[in-house]
């Protein structure tokens, strides 16, 4: 079983040698157990913490340890009378090619001729799930408030912003590159898109919210929350999602300590800023399951993938993803 392990805890930006591909004899399943094959990895900006020591909101990985993260699976053997040889179903695999599971932890099964097998690591997944329940319990947008979101053509963003057009909010979707912004604009349908690296970005986006910001669905942080922040309306609220801009990040950044006027301003302009996981709103999942299921059949969200092939390239993958260089959700295949 091939499978790729933390070897050193990285400095700043992941390189190479931060992982090892490592080969191991697995296991027979036992009583209650199960064999799967991964055959989708989920790449996912998280599992940068995971490398950090110290605490957070999941235990973090150990040297030595495999990297943990979804897969889309395939039983190859059943000690569990409720799996079988060739069902397909959402697991937590990690990267490795195949991986022993307790059968009665397999909560999700899937179907692969209703929607494709991948989705169910991006837009019908986590990622989907985490857009879906950060906007209906927190950003709740109205119709006709303006929305702004970063990592816009990633599966949370697209899946945010797509969500807010159809609740009839005005989205301004925030991505890096012109390939980005354009399909921002031109497939998705948001009202504006705008390219974060540009150097008037800050200006763009205040010409960009005539109105003012009602809801503001971090995921980056950095330049962009900087941005953002004095344009907030009264009441705001602002789903603090993830803060990817850090992930890399070694120190604090250069002053002036700008902490005093972001409180400052959560005060006088009333703004709700909560910071949420997704798996605080589980009890929306089969609601989330539903709704965006038909959304799905009937192509009211789209969604974009980018695949890297074989699991001895999924360390580059998550480097890359942390900077930027995926377009749409990023999925290794495992088995070609
Ligand atoms: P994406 O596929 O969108 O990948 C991350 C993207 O972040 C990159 O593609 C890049 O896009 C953008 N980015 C990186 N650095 C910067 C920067 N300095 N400024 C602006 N944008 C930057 O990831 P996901 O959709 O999977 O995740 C989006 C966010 O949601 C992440 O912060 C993630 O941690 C968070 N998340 C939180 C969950 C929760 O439960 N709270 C669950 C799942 C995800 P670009 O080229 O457009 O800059």
């Amino acid at each position: 079983n091939r499978r790729i392990v933390l070897a050193a805890r990285p400095r700043g930006e992941p390189v190479d040698g931060d992982f090892r591909l490592d080969d191991e004899v697995l296991p027979l399943p036992r009583k209650g157990q199960v064999l799967l094959r991964n055959h989708w990895l989920s790449l996912d900006p998280y599992m940068r913490g995971r490398m950090n020591a110290g605490r957070s909101y999941v235990r973090p990985l150990e040297i030595g340890d495999t990297l943990g993260g979804a897969t889309v699976a395939q039983v190859v053997e059943s000690m569990h009378p409720e799996w079988a040889p060739g069902d397909w179903v959402l697991a937590y695999g990690g990267w490795q090619d195949y991986v022993v599971a307790e059968g009665d932890t397999l909560t999700r099964r899937l179907d692969p001729t209703t929607l494709p097998l991948t989705t169910a690591l991006g837009v019908y997944g986590m990622p989907g799930f985490t857009a879906y329940a950060g906007l209906h319990e927190i950003g709740r947008p109205k119709p006709g408030e303006t929305l702004v979101v970063a990592a816009a053509s990633g599966p949370v963003g697209a899946t945010v912003g797509q969500i807010a057009k159809l609740r009839g909010a005005r989205v301004v979707g925030i991505a890096g590159g012109e390939r980005k912004v354009a399909h921002l604009r031109d497939e998705l349908g948001f009202d504006v898109a705008l390219d974060h690296r540009a150097p008037d970005f800050a200006a763009q986006l205040a010409a960009a919210v005539p109105d003012g910001i009602d809801v503001y669905f971090e995921n980056v942080g950095g330049k962009v929350f900087e941005a953002v922040l004095p344009l907030l309306n009264d009441f705001a609220r602002v789903p603090v999602c993830g803060l990817v801009a850090h992930y890399n990040d070694t120190a604090p950044p250069p002053g002036p300590d700008r902490l005093p006027q972001a409180m400052g301003l959560i005060l006088s302009r009333h703004l709700t800023v909560r910071g949420f996981i997704q798996s605080d709103f589980i009890g929306l999942y089969p609601e989330f399951l539903r709704e965006m299921g038909a959304w799905l059949r009937e192509d009211r969200i789209l969604y974009r993938e980018d695949v890297v092939d074989g699991l001895e390239h999924a360390p580059q993958g998550l480097i890359g993803l942390l900077r930027g260089d995926n377009f749409g959700k990023r999925l290794v295949r495992i088995v070609p």
